[in-house]
């Protein structure tokens, strides 16, 4: 299982394996807490949760619209 959560650093989508505790965020390298970020979507594999990140951007982009 993997989970797509929230950056706190920059306010990315990051996705962890769920087992993960800590992640460095690979767009601004600050190290995620993984229980402190906010989870956005559990996930069975990295490519469901591209789909999810690729829509979730779609909808963010959209809101801001
Ligand atoms: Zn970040």
């Amino acid at each position: 299982m993997y989970l797509v959560i929230m950056c706190y650093g920059c306010g990315k989508l990051v996705l962890v394996k769920a087992e993960q505790r800590t992640r460095v965020c690979p767009y601004c390298q600050k190290r995620i807490l993984v229980e402190k970020a906010r989870k956005i979507a559990n996930v069975s594999s990295p490519r469901e949760a591209s789909e999810i990140i690729q829509m979730l951007k779609k909808k963010l982009i959209n809101d801001f619209e």
